[in-house]
C-alpha cells in the first residue's frame, strides 16, 4: 500500500520530507486496513504501525499536512484530532 501523496513513490535516495515513506511498513500490507470503513476496526492497521520505524515521522506527517483520513503512525483521525487539541 501506498499512502503517499498521488504522483509521489518512495525514493531511498530522496532526503526530502517525505523520505521516511520509504520505510513505511504499510506499502507492504493491506491498504484497506488503514483506510477502515466508519465503525471499522484499526486494530489490525495499529498493529503493523506499532512494528513500523517511520511511525513518529509518518504521525508528525499526518498532523502537519491535517490527514484526516485513515491510520497514519498508530492513530485512527479522532485520536489525531484529539492529540492536536491536547498540543494546541
Ligand atoms: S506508522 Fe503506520 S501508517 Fe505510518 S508509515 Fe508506518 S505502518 Fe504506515
Amino acid at each position: 500500500m501506498w499512502i503517499g501523496l498521488p504522483g509521489t513513490s518512495p525514493d531511498p535516495a530522496d532526503d526530502g520530507e517525505l523520505s521516511w515513506q520509504a520505510d513505511a511498513l504499510c506499502a507492504q500490507t493491506d491498504p484497506e486496513a488503514f483506510f477502515p470503513e466508519k465503525g471499522g476496526s484499526t486494530r489490525d492497521a495499529k498493529k503493523v504501525c506499532g512494528a513500523c520505524t517511520v511511525r513518529a515521522q509518518c504521525l508528525e506527517y499526518a498532523l502537519e499536512n491535517d490527514e484526516r483520513f485513515g491510520i497514519w503512525g498508530g492513530m485512527s483521525e479522532r485520536e489525531r484530532r484529539r492529540l492536536r487539541r491536547r498540543v494546541v
